[in-house]
């Protein structure tokens, strides 16, 4: 049986958000204040829609978007970490569950030439429109309370083992390495034989921490990393087994 490794994407696999980094594509590298202003919570996708908007109606094309997200720096051990489970691929399913965009993810892989690597990436799906504008929609809906209206992540990791269950996939383990609030919601959904990274000072981390203080901790193991290296020698231990 081989074990599931689910990546979040920004600050996890990057060390930057995506979303944010795109903004240094702005003229001056900065948005309006109006427009900086107008993101509700749990609308994120929408948000970003109108900065697309925004990039698209100042001439900022494909290229210059392609070239600005390909020099985003990934998270100190990554590249070691993503070339480790490479070489080890028969043993491990790799997917992203991601808040970012279809878009984004694509360029940021294959400019690195990890995007074999992935099995499938679950998130928001991005195109450019025939007048040049990239455009993103949500990933899905659902009724989860907890999560952006965008996209559960939880959701999507069920529906995930559902099928590969289906097909007679089981896997030995689950390992949900992540950074951020949007990534508890699937970790409260690992069984007990399952394990949690989050990613040590980053808000996955706190909240993880306030349920055990509260006396509600998740059933899974939990191991803090700060670089993929941790990550790293945590496989390397589980495939010794
Ligand atoms: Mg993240
Ligand atoms: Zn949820």
């Amino acid at each position: 049986m081989k074990f599931l490794l689910v990546f979040d994407f920004d600050h996890t696999i990057i060390d930057e958000n995506s979303d944010t980094w795109i903004v240094k594509c702005a003229p001056e590298r900065k948005l309006p204040n109006g427009l900086r202003n107008s993101y509700q919570p749990g609308h994120w996708t929408e948000y970003m829609g109108r900065v697309f908007v925004y990039l698209g109606d100042n001439g900022v094309k494909e290229e210059e978007m392609k070239r600005t997200m390909t020099t985003i720096p990934f998270t100190a051990g990554m590249i070691d970490l993503l070339g480790f489970i490479g070489e080890k691929k028969e043993l491990f399913d790799c997917i992203i569950v991601s808040d970012s965009n279809t878009v984004f993810i694509d360029w940021i892989l294959k400019a690195a030439d990890f995007h074999k690597l992935f099995d499938e990436v679950f998130t928001n799906p991005a195109a450019f429109s025939s007048t040049g504008y990239l455009t993103v929609q949500h990933f899905h809906a659902h009724h989860c309370a907890k999560c952006p209206k965008n996209l559960c992540k939880r959701k999507v990791l069920k529906e995930f083992l559902d099928k590969q269950s289906e097909r007679g996939v089981s896997y030995r383990q689950v390992v949900y390495i992540g950074d951020g609030g949007n990534d508890l919601c699937p970790v409260m959904f690992l069984k007990k034989n399952d394990i949690a990274m989050p990613r040590q000072g980053y808000t996955l981390e706190k909240k993880i921490s306030q349920l055990a203080q509260s006396l509600s901790p998740v059933q899974c193991s939990v191991l803090v990393w700060s670089s993929a290296i941790d990550i790293m020698s945590y496989l390397k231990l589980l495939i010794k087994e």
